[in-house]
């Protein structure tokens, strides 16, 4: 069967303001809750909303940073919905003039770019959080409801259907959490839900009868990158089995106004149809009467484009360029904003971006992925500064310790916190690299094993190995084994 998969994604990203986007409620994470509401955020009648300023900073600095055009004159409109997590039973939000529009994110899928168009992004505020007795709202005994979400502010970004598998599609959502993160207008957490994800997925199949797409479904709330992709792998294959189940809907059905609402069950690994409906929900929306419309002038907004940082693709061409470093490497340092300033400020401290980048890639790495998927959090939350790793590299780079002495103690000062230099001499970890040391040692092995050294001079050089390997078993790993290795060849000619 010859098909094509479409993907479409609309994120929505918690903005990290102090305050909300009408109100001056903390937007803290993780407290009691219903302490951090207002009669604002509340939606009790006689209110009314102010902008945060702040908001429509980090929503511009996004759409910039995500290549869009940058509205002059933008508007709120009431976006009707009845659902307890809204007070209000409406959703401010924007729709058919948002803040911004027509970016494009690149991404790079097997080594080969590809662009992924963003549609629209704009300012939105965030529901608060229902608890369900039951599965659902829908035939529990009792819900409870958390307003200390209600009111922060959200972008809500969407892509075209640019995305054309769900590999594709979890690869632009972690493109999207790095330029995010690296501009700090959102942390990103998808587990915390301060990024969620929602997919929209159809095929295009093309056989002897013609092309023909399948309904488009829209899969809901995904709370984590690999959710992401799985769910839409499943999808793909229901919508395919289907397909050659059923085959095309009978002549003169028209689906092209149906749009089903899906589900994400993680612990089953499939997929569910919540409603199935002939019209797109109908949200009667209207501008909102208490809110002025936002004017910006492009003064401002070349304000706000200057003040934005180095962009993940600017900083990767950068670290090529000024670093030497290959593609890929260059790539994966600049994945996170924290990474690439560990590894710039360590190579500035020890002066040998080679080596800092093969210990950030490798060893840094696999420490921090058994903190989780996030590097960017694990290591936020280490104590692997630049200065301490440097303190540590310098040692090796210096052969006052060897590599394995130094693998082991990055583990531990990713345990403990302590400095390398604490490790070194509480362990005694510190290389043997005197000669006069060495001289004695070298001697009396050499002399302890006169068939291997026979073998030596009779042109069996790989010998050599286990001469050393002697040095350092009586040294318990610390002999400098270069400097062992050119004693005993030096001795032996
Ligand atoms: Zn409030
Ligand atoms: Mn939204």
């Amino acid at each position: 069967m010859n098909y094509e998969t479409i993907i479409g994604l609309e994120v929505h990203a918690e903005l990290l303001t102090a305050s909300k986007l009408w109100c001056g409620c903390s937007t803290a994470f993780g407290n009691e809750p219903n302490t951090q509401v207002c009669p604002i955020c509340l939606g009790l009648p006689g209110t009314l909303p102010v902008l945060n300023e702040k908001a429509v900073e980090y929503a511009v600095k996004a759409g910039l940073a995500l290549g869009c055009r940058i509205a002059e004159w933008s508007r709120f409109d009431r976006k009707q919905y009845f659902y307890p997590d809204l007070p209000k039973a409406y959703q401010i939000s924007q729709y058919d003039l948002p803040l911004c529009r027509e970016g494009r994110v690149v991404i790079t899928v097997d080594g080969l770019s590809r662009e992924v168009g963003i549609l629209r992004v704009h300012l939105e505020e965030e529901a608060g959080k229902l608890v369900h007795s039951g599965e659902s709202l829908h035939g529990s005994e009792y819900s409870l409801v958390d307003y200390n979400r209600g009111g922060i502010p959200l972008i809500e970004i969407v892509t075209a259907p640019d995305l054309r598998s769900p590999e594709e599609a979890r690869i632009f959502l972690e493109r999207l959490r790095t330029v995010l993160r690296y501009i700090g207008v959102s942390d990103c957490k998808m587990e915390e839900g301060s990024l969620r994800c929602d997919a929209n997925v159809n095929l295009r199949i093309k056989d002897e009868e013609g092309e023909y797409r399948t309904p488009i479904v829209e899969i809901k709330n995904l709370n984590s990158f690999r959710a992401v992709e799985r769910a839409l792998t499943y999808e793909v294959r229901r919508q395919v089995d289907e397909f050659m189940e059923k085959g095309r809907p009978p002549a003169g059905t028209d689906l092209s106004r149906t749009k089903v609402t899906a589900g994400w069950n993680e612990a089953l690994g499939r997929t569910y149809v919540q409603r199935q409906k002939e019209l797109a929900d109908d949200y009667r929306y209207f501008p909102d009467p208490d809110l002025p419309p936002v004017v910006l002038s492009s003064e401002q907004v070349e304000k706000w484009r200057a003040e934005l940082p180095e962009l993940p693709e600017e900083k990767e061409s950068r670290f090529r360029r000024e670093y030497g470093l290959p593609a890929y490497d260059a790539a994966v340092l600049t994945a996170s904003r924290a990474v690439a300033d560990l590894f710039e400020e360590t190579a500035r401290l020890t002066g040998d971006a080679k080596m800092v980048s093969n210990w950030v890639m490798g060893e840094v790495f696999r420490l921090l992925k058994g903190a989780g998927d996030d590097l960017e959090q694990a290591l936020r939350h280490c104590s692997i500064t630049p200065a301490a790793l440097a303190e540590l590299l310098l040692f090796v780079k210096n052969e006052r310790i060897n590599a394995n002495s130094g693998k082991e103690v990055l583990e531990e000062m990713y345990r403990t916190g302590k400095a390398a230099t604490q490790i070194i001499a509480e362990k005694g970890l510190e290389q043997i690299s005197g000669r006069d040391q060495l001289a004695g040692l070298v001697a009396e092995v050499i002399a302890a094993h006169p068939g291997v050294v026979e073998d030596i001079k009779n042109g069996k050089k790989a010998a050599i190995g286990f001469l050393v390997g002697q040095v350092m078993k009586a040294t318990k790993g610390k002999a400098n084994p270069k400097l062992v290795n050119e004693l005993i060849t030096q001795s032996l000619s």
